[in-house]
């Protein structure tokens, strides 16, 4: 016998928790959401700066690696995923960027009807509560705290900002606001100090709604299918096999590395690959898994004259005060994300938006690759660390099953650098991140490029180090693509599954194309969005 609920929502991560909270408002349906980790007590997850530590946790992260990518030196990749209340929200670096606006123009361009920016835009507001007050582009009684960073921010980002100045580039004084173009910055997910997840903001005040049960350690293994209709799941919880029902809709929140894998293993996908698998082919839906897109950046770090980051997090004194701080009264840079400033800035005339997005972090960690860092434990001297992405990679990666097993771990291809834009994109920001650290008043305060080294000197030297070092920046996206059906899309834009009823996706699988900057707030947008239509359509049903 299994039991019945009107929704059951798939993962409690960044779009579940507002799926969860938005569905069960009303307390007209009964709600279960199933999330494979279990809790996001950990202070590591709750201090901000403590999410280096949540890396590498077995217990409260997916863990993956890629297969090897031929233009990255047939390097891997390590791709972690929260496995944890909250998902990659609870294990991110909190950064808080919405993209351009054309982004979200293009997702309407190639099919995504209803999500252009003005479209979007106030989803965007409804989820936030800016610190800096209500603009017409922030909102201030949404559950999701929103922090300004003009006071807080270390004192080293005004030396990147007037070199960017003086190479030309503008300042944003509002990444989300009316000029995202520019240096300025980040607006980050803290509130009092305290990590803003969704589940913090969204799912832990829902929680005390009776008609929401959430269940821990529980992973879903397949989608129970009758007669063209989604009407459940299966799940190991405690290592016994369980399943649920679900009279209205199943709604799959599992990131864009798990959704796809959850749909295949339910034999719904690309039927060669299925039957290669002796998979019976439920819904042929050959995209399911394709276009898989994500950030590729590399750091270059700078030993300076002047104190950084490192000065305050490296020795133990500095330590102490610095826990002391945040003991006290929240503040001090364990409550900050270690991305204070950036941009997006165009790498040359003649384009009709910012094509590269640009860190600049008052701190560095010169002796580990960039997803080994130990956030605590920078380098002991004084240094900082600049870096890029292209803002809009072209190459396209893929998400396969390894088997028929839902247990096993899907095949991750990101087939970084397969499109030859994206090489040009990083020679010209790898050449810009060397003109920013020669420009003044930057190039003062730097003593020495620890790497690459300035024993680099050609285009090609550079190219050869970013194929050696550049890695994921965590924003995997779009392996179940909203559009046009006949454009090979695997929802529409009410995000349901074409080929079946009762299926809904709503998380980062979903993004046509991935959005200029950090993902998380686009996925709440998502959720914000997709939620509503669930709850139009479950009125007129
Ligand atoms: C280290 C890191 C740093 C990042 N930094 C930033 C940043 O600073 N700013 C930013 O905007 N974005 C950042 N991101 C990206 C951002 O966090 C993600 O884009 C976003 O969290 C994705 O949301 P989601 O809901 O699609 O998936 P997730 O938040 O990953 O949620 C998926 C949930 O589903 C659960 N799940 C998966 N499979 C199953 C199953 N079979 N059964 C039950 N449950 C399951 C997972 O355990 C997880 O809880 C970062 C990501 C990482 C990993």
């Amino acid at each position: 016998m299994s039991e019945a609920f009107d929704f059951i929502i798939v993962g409690a991560g960044s779009a579940g928790c507002v799926v969860a909270d938005r569905l069960t408002a009303s307390g007209r349906y009964r709600v279960l959401l199933l999330e494979a980790g279990g809790s996001d007590r950990s202070p590591f997850i709750q201090v901000p700066i403590g999410y280096g530590r949540t890396f590498f946790d077995p217990k409260i992260n997916w863990m993956y690696d890629t297969e090897p990518s031929p233009e990255l030196d047939g390097r891997q990749s390590y791709w972690p995923r929260g496995k944890v209340i909250g998902g990659s929200g609870s294990i991110n670096a909190m950064v808080y960027v919405r993209g351009l606006p054309s982004d979200y123009d293009g997702w309407a361009a190639d099919g995504a009807d209803g999500w252009s920016f003005a479209d979007v835009l106030p989803y965007f507001k409804k989820s936030e509560r800016f610190e800096g007050g209500e603009t017409p582009f922030h909102g201030v009684d949404g559950p999701m705290h929103v922090t300004d960073l003009t006071h807080r921010a270390h004192p080293l980002c005004q030396t990147f900002f007037a070199a960017a100045e003086n190479l030309g580039f503008s300042r944003s004084a509002d990444f989300n606001g009316a000029k995202p173009e520019g240096v300025g910055l980040y607006h980050i997910n803290t509130d009092k100090g305290v990590r803003a997840s969704t589940a913090n903001a969204f799912l832990r005040p829902a929680l005390s709604r009776a008609n929401l049960e959430l269940r821990t350690g529980a992973q879903v293994l397949n989608i129970t299918l009758e007669a063209g209709r989604a009407t459940g799941v299966t799940y190991r919880r405690g290592g016994v096999a369980q399943a649920a029902t679900a009279r209205a809709e199943v709604i799959l929140c599992a990131g864009a590395v798990n959704t796809p894998h959850i749909l295949q293993v339910s034999g719904i996908g690309d039927p060669v690959l299925l039957r290669h698998f002796n998979i019976p082919v439920a819904v042929e839906s050959p995209h399911v898994g394709k276009n898989l897109q994500d950030h590729l950046a590399v750091s270059y770090f700078y030993r300076c004259n002047q104190p950084t980051l490192n000065d305050v997090l490296g020795p133990l004194s500095g330590k102490i005060k610095a826990g002391l701080q945040y003991l006290i009264n929240r503040s001090g840079p364990l409550a900050l994300s270690v991305n204070q400033a950036g941009g997006f800035v165009r790498s040359r005339e003649g384009l009709s938006a910012p094509d590269l997005q640009l860190y600049f972090s008052p701190v560095s960690y010169s002796q580990t690759p960039l997803a080994k860092r130990e956030l605590i434990n920078p380098d002991p001297f004084s240094a900082f660390l600049l870096s890029f992405n292209a803002c809009r990679p072209q190459s396209r990666g893929e998400i396969r099953l390894a088997g028929p097993d839902p247990l096993a771990r899907p095949i991750i291809l990101p087939n970084y650098l397969s499109h030859a834009d994206d090489i040009a994109d990083a020679q010209r920001g790898v050449a810009l991140l060397r003109r920013l650290a020669a420009t003044e008043p930057l190039a003062g305060v730097i003593t020495e490029e620890i790497a690459p080294g300035a024993h680099l000197e050609t285009l090609e030297e550079l190219m050869q180090d970013f194929r050696a070092r550049a890695d994921t920046v965590y924003h995997p996206v779009g392996t179940a693509r909203m559009g046009a059906k006949e454009t090979g899309a695997v929802v529409d834009s009410s995000l349901r599954v074409f080929g079946l009823d009762g299926l809904r996706i709503i998380d980062a699988s979903v993004f046509p194309r991935l959005t200029s900057g950090n993902t998380n707030a686009p996925v709440v947008m998502v959720a914000e969005k997709g939620v509503e239509r669930v709850l139009a359509d479950a009125q007129t049903s």
